[in-house]
């Protein structure tokens, strides 16, 4: 024979590397019970009851699983694992109670200390004053029942997990106060990284409570995927892309950090890092900028809820009316899902939210905030946005907790009559909030939503610019009204909404498009070749003639010949200087055409845009009144002429002047028709 060099793989410690010898070992096992060739529903009382994995399989049913393939995982594991091995060969742990007999093979198990005691024949003085650990567990020994033998414990210590699952029990007390332990248990919900834990902590748990009661141990199991880099790799410090909790929840801030894991799905790695977190920073930056809106308005124009006038919610304008019935629904919902354990459902309807309060509400609302408008809907703007903001911040308290009583600080506490000294002290606001429910009046809303998505994307299309008012729009309805009972005033004011976000002077309802696009009809050839043979020249001259009678069914009638709706394919174009959308039967068409009228209407508002970016790039608060000069070729000075009185009053200006403006103003720029407009503006002097 030779002696050869062999390369092959070696175990190793894979904490320091050392190389490992494998050696046979006896250990303990926890026995399984068999497993049995048929189908669980088969199976007898008495097999389930000689079949441990079938008993614990009987209290996996009864638990709610999240996800629910976690169900699934656990009767898998039931039906594919071997016996449980207990044992370790450890010096530190749990000690097994387990005394086997040398002399003759019986096999004795303490089941406790005071057994443990009666039953000692040697050294109990050595345990004395010691938990039951080694070494001192080890100097007892006990009397085999069988030969008389003295018998000593085996040298094993049990498995962790042992520990683990027995936590329902021993932490609550089960053997010496059963009362207290039928208070706590079982659990109402644990939660734990699931890989692994299906066959580590969720089944130890599961395996002790079925010994010992067949009861399910927790009702409720969140198992969650794993934490990786942003970069979708394990994180590790080589890797350069580990983030450590301290730095990030410094850097982060803690709250964008629960607002990641929050709209996480559970079944999902999360991907962590700072660029996540950005993203999870710029939803909760649109709140922070309404509330900043809010806070800098009231300031400004001295708002104080205790003394402010405000109209009963039922007198309010209609967006106000929505977003409380909204903020309503919000706290219902939230609840519902958080009482589900589904905080992402929470968190995607705080999500949601959000951004109706702010590009919705707030951005149709903003005008009755200014000092301009009319005295009852300013109050209701101020009483509503505050109403909603507070009522938000009890809703968002268990998601956000830091940023929400920062809300509730600064627009609750010593300013609200009896507010509570903190958002978490306060009861969650589904009841409270009931009754702003209207139900009619949201879906009225969304449908109106729908023709405002149809209407931007009209504009988009045609390339014009929101800020260019346009005269007309057509909007159709499905069942011809925003929402069943909706009509009247409501729905009079709803679709005014849209006119003010379209930019468009008039909104006028209509039946169905058909009078405002050119149908066109095309007979499909190939259907109706074999059909009608020899009448086809006359039925396509007559279409292309458009000389056709459409009919209620789709169908239509050609040269005498009537086609169903199968036959022909019916092309719609919107008549010249109009475009025209459609989405779930809601039907918008608008006009196209700029009227010089319409064209100068816009430039105004560029040029109010533009003074008022020119204010907040001069730092200018709210309440500073200005002086403003605009810049211009004659031509286009004197066709704005009639805008600048009210480009004055939206702008918070004393004056407008035509003309350049003096050394020191703050100056800006902007193009219209192709030529430079110069604006400039500055502070008015206190004095003046
Ligand atoms: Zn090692
Ligand atoms: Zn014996």
């Amino acid at each position: 024979y030779r002696l050869d060099q062999y390369r092959h793989r070696y175990p190793h410690c894979w904490r320091c590397g050392t190389p490992l010898v494998f050696r046979l070992v006896d250990e303990w096992y926890i026995s399984m019970g068999p497993l049995y060739d048929q189908p669980r529903e088969q199976l007898t009382r008495e097999q389930v009851d000689a079949s441990l994995r079938y008993q614990i399989m009987e209290v996996v049913d009864r638990i709610r699983w999240i996800p629910g393939f976690g169900h699934e995982r656990e009767l898998d594991w039931l039906r594919t694992m071997q016996d449980w091995m207990i044992s370790k060969k450890r010096y530190w742990g749990l000690a097994l109670p387990i005394y086997p007999c040398e002399a003759c093979g019986t096999v004795a198990v303490m089941g406790g200390r005071e057994e443990l005691r009666a039953r000692a024949v040697e050294g109990w003085e050595g345990l004395e004053g010691h938990t039951a650990h080694r070494p001192h567990i080890d100097e007892v020994k006990i009397a085999c029942r069988v030969c008389g033998a003295p018998v000593s414990r085996i040298a094993d210590v049990g498995n962790p997990w042992l520990d683990a699952g027995i936590v329902p029990f021993s932490t609550l007390h089960y053997r010496e106060d059963p009362a207290y332990w039928q208070k706590w248990f079982p659990a109402d919900f644990i939660t734990e990284s699931f890989p692994g834990q299906f066959r580590n902590w969720f089944y130890s748990l599961l395996a002790m409570s079925t010994v010992l009661r067949r009861e399910p141990p927790f009702r409720t199991i969140l198992g969650y995927a794993t934490l990786f880099g942003e970069d979708g790799r394990p994180m590790h410090k080589s890797s350069g892309n580990l983030v450590e909790f301290d730095e990030a929840a410094e850097r982060m801030g803690v709250d964008v950090m629960r607002w990641m894991y929050a709209k996480q799905r559970p079944e999902d790695n999360i991907l962590f890092g700072y660029h996540t977190a950005d993203e999870a920073r710029r939803e909760l930056l649109v709140l922070w900028n309404v509330f900043a809106f809010f806070v800098t308005y009231a300031r400004s124009a001295g708002w104080d809820p205790s003394d402010a006038f405000a109209p009963a919610i039922s007198e309010r304008p209609v967006l106000d009316r929505w977003i409380l019935s909204r903020t309503a629904g919000l706290a219902a919902e939230v609840r519902a899902s958080l009482e589900a354990f589904e905080p992402r459902l929470a968190a995607a309807a705080l999500a949601r939210h959000i951004d109706e309060l702010s590009t919705w509400y707030l951005r149709r609302s903003r005008r009755r905030f200014s000092r301009a408008a009319e005295p009852a809907e300013h109050a209701s703007a101020f009483a509503t946005l505050h109403d909603a903001l507070l009522q938000l911040a009890r809703v968002l308290a268990p998601v956000l907790p830091f940023l929400s009583e920062h809300l509730h600080q600064v627009l609750a506490v010593g300013i609200v009559d009896a507010a509570r000294d903190s958002v978490h002290l306060t009861r969650w606001p589904d009841q409270e909030l009931a009754p702003y429910r209207d139900a009619t009046l949201e879906e009225g809303m969304a449908t109106l939503l729908r023709a405002v998505e149809l209407g931007r994307t009209l504009r988009g299309q045609a390339g014009i610019r929101v800020r260019q008012p346009l005269a007309r729009l057509w909007l159709a309805l499905p069942g011809g009204a925003l929402a069943g009972s909706l009509n009247g005033a409501r729905a009079d004011e709803l679709v005014g909404l849209l006119g003010d976000e379209l930019n468009v002077r008039e909104v006028e309802l209509i039946g169905d498009e058909s009078g405002l696009v050119k149908r066109r009809v095309k007979p499909l050839l190939p259907v109706i070749g074999p059909r009608l043979g020899h009448q086809i020249p006359a039925v396509m001259a007559a279409a292309r003639a458009d000389e056709v009678e459409y009919l209620p069914d789709g169908g239509v009638r050609l040269a005498g010949v009537t086609l169903s709706a199968d036959e022909v394919e019916i092309l719609a174009t919107p008549l010249p200087g109009t475009a025209v959308a459609h989405h779930q039967g809601v039907v918008v068409v608008i006009d196209t055409t700029i009227t010089d009228e319409l064209l100068i209407e816009g430039h105004a508002r560029e040029l109010q845009r533009a003074l008022q970016d020119l204010r907040r790039d001069a730092g200018l608060a709210i309440a500073d009144r200005i002086e403003a000069w605009v810049e211009a070729d004659e031509a286009i000075l004197a066709r704005l002429d009639p805008y600048l009185a009210s480009i004055a009053q939206e702008t918070n200006a004393a004056l407008v002047h035509q003309g350049p403006a003096p050394a020191g103003a703050a100056r800006g720029r902007l193009e219209l028709e192709g030529r430079p407009v110069i604006v400039g503006l500055r502070r008015c002097d206190p004095l003046d």
